[in-house]
């Protein structure tokens, strides 16, 4: 699947001299949100060709993996199950919105305490998990694992080689894996991460033997899922002037920060940058509704 390169226009852009084109992957699909797409696909292929039908994941309860997963199981014929952090959630999960349409599209969910949820790795619970699911196909949370940096690499086209830059959010460092993997090494890969943590450039390193890449870390505002008001306005001003929408907890961080290397001089006149739109547009309205228990500005939709 190719997806197009959209090329955007912005007072700040034409004063540096630097282009910036955004590959729509949000575009891909409402429910399996771009990259979550892509880290899928061949472990689907996988799970079934290996005789499973089940699938069984882990995640928050805002997590764009299991809204994806859900939904491409129910596509593919496979049946799912969420183990989700929050025991609390058995009794309101009804009232988050994530939940609900992975639920709609037929996954189970497993909630576990967050001891449980920290050992989720470990043989007993995982075989715990067996005893009550049947046998099935493991997909680690954020789904991260090498079928899903091969998935990943199928994001970037040889057209894309003629930007100097690529630029991706970063979780689990998956997606950002794959990009480095298929970019040319001429070209710079920037990730973003979404969270605080020097974990990330040794999880990268796992997957790729390539130097041409660094990791942006001043733009986690804070942890994983914190918002500022001053990340919602941008959020805010970029959809009016762009009618691109950003999601808040991955691409919102990322071109706040790459703006803010843009506004710095960070890059020379003439630089063409390719930014991933990512997608996790779903957790938007999850997120809304924190905010408005705060009293804090909404995400525009
Ligand atoms: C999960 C996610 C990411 C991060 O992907 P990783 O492969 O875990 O680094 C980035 N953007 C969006 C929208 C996501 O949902």
């Amino acid at each position: 699947m190719e997806i197009e390169n959209q090329p955007i226009h912005l007072p700040l852009l034409k004063e540096k001299q630097v282009s910036l084109s955004i590959k729509r992957e949000d575009l891909i699909h409402p429910f399996i949100s771009g990259n979550k797409y892509r880290k899928l696909k061949y472990n689907i292929i996988a799970a079934k060709s290996q005789g499973f039908n089940t699938l069984l994941t882990f995640g928050g309860a805002y997590s764009n993996h299991i809204a994806a997963t859900a939904y491409a199981g129910k596509l593919s014929g496979i049946k799912t199950v969420g183990v989700i952090r929050g025991e609390e959630l058995v009794e309101k999960w009804t009232e988050n919105p994530t939940l609900k349409l992975a639920s709609a599209h037929g996954m189970q969910f497993k909630f576990v305490d967050r001891e449980t949820y920290r050992n989720k790795e470990k043989l007993e619970v995982l075989s715990s998990l067996k005893e009550e699911f049947g046998q099935y196909y493991l997909l680690p949370e954020g789904g991260t694992n090498s079928l899903a940096i091969r998935g990943c690499e199928e994001i970037l086209t040889p057209q894309d080689a003629s930007f100097n830059y690529v630029c991706c959010a970063v979780g689990t460092g998956g997606t950002l894996s794959g990009i480095i993997r298929a970019s040319s090494p001429k070209q710079q890969v920037l990730g973003f991460p979404a969270l605080k943590g020097d974990f990330l450039n040794e999880d990268i390193r796992k997957f790729v033997h390539k130097e041409n890449w660094t990791l942006q870390t001043e733009y986690h505002f804070g942890g994983y899922a914190k918002v500022s008001r001053e990340l919602i306005s941008f959020i805010n001003d970029f959809k009016r002037n762009t009618h691109i929408l950003l999601d808040p907890v991955y691409t919102g961080k990322m071109l706040f920060g790459l703006f803010d290397m843009i506004t710095n001089d960070y890059f020379v006149a003439g630089t063409k940058i390719l930014v991933i739109h990512t997608g996790g547009l779903q957790g938007i309205s999850g997120m809304n509704a924190v905010l408005q228990k705060k009293n804090l500005p909404l995400i525009a939709v």
